[in-house]
C-alpha cells in the first residue's frame, strides 16, 4: 500500500478506536519551548513538576533568562539532566530576546513552517521534535512531531522505511499525513505506543492496526 493511503488508513482506524483527541489548552510558544526542553528524557510528571517549580521560583521568562544558571538548574532538577537543560533554557530565552526584544515566539507564525523550524533548531539543544511540538501545539502550524512512540509505531506498522531515523521521519510523516490530520494522528499514535504498541511487549492481538501491520503480519505468518 502506498504510504499516503496507509497513513490515511492508520489515522481513520485510530480515530475510530480512540476518537478525536481533545484539543490541549496551549501554553504560550515560549512556555511550550521551555516545557519541551524540560521533557527531554523524562516523563510528563517530572517535566510538569520542574516547569511548575521554575515558574514559582521565577514568575517571568525575563527572570529565568537573567538568572544564574545554577539557580535554574536547582529549580528544574526533578526533570533530570538539569545541568544540560538549565543552560539550554537560559540560552533559548536569550536567543529569542536577541531577535525580538521581548520573549515572544509569535513572529514564527509569519515565517512559514520550514523557516520557523530552521530558526528554532538553530538554538542549541532544540531538535526537530522540540521545534515541531512548539509549532504544532503553541502556534497551530503544520508540523508533525516524532517522539519515541510515533517513531516505533510507524516503523512497526510499515508506514516509514524501517531504517529511517527519527530526525528524517519528521519530514517523511509530514508528507504522508495531511496537515489537518497532524494533531490527532500524532496524539493517537502516542497513545497507541504507550498503551498497546509498547516497546518491549506489543499487545498485537488487541491492536486496531493488526490486520495490516507489517510487524504483526510477519509474526503470525
Ligand atoms: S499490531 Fe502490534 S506491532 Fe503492529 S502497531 Fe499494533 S501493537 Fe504495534
Amino acid at each position: 500500500m502506498k504510504p499516503k493511503r496507509l497513513a490515511e488508513k492508520i489515522h481513520k482506524r485510530l480515530l475510530d478506536f480512540y476518537g478525536p483527541p481533545d484539543w490541549r489548552p496551549g501554553l504560550s510558544p515560549a512556555a511550550e519551548l521551555v516545557s519541551t526542553i524540560l521533557s527531554q528524557n523524562t516523563n510528563d510528571t517530572n517535566r510538569d513538576r520542574a516547569f511548575k517549580n521554575l515558574r514559582k521560583r521565577f514568575p517571568t521568562w525575563e527572570e529565568v533568562r537573567d538568572a544564574p544558571a545554577e539557580d535554574i538548574i536547582q529549580a528544574i532538577k526533578t526533570a533530570g539532566l538539569a545541568n544540560q537543560k538549565g543552560p539550554r533554557i537560559k540560552h533559548a530565552l536569550q536567543k529569542i530576546t536577541d531577535r525580538e526584544d521581548d520573549i515572544s515566539l509569535d513572529f514564527l507564525k509569519s515565517m512559514g513552517v520550514e523557516k520557523a523550524k530552521k530558526w528554532l533548531t538553530d538554538i542549541k539543544g532544540v531538535g526537530p521534535k522540540t521545534a515541531a511540538i512548539v509549532l504544532l501545539f503553541a502556534l497551530e502550524m503544520p508540523a508533525f512531531p516524532v517522539d519515541t512512540h510515533v517513531h516505533r509505531v510507524t516503523g512497526r506498522v510499515g508506514l516509514r522505511p524501517s531504517n529511517m531515523n527519527a530526525s528524517k521521519s519528521h519530514s517523511f510523516l509530514e508528507k504522508v499525513f495531511s496537515p489537518d490530520e497532524y494533531y490527532a494522528a500524532h496524539l493517537n499514535l502516542i497513545k497507541l505506543g504507550r498503551e498497546i504498541c509498547k516497546s518491549r511487549k506489543p499487545e498485537c492481538p488487541v491492536c486496531p492496526l493488526n490486520d495490516f501491520c507489517s510487524y504483526y503480519q510477519e509474526k503470525v505468518e
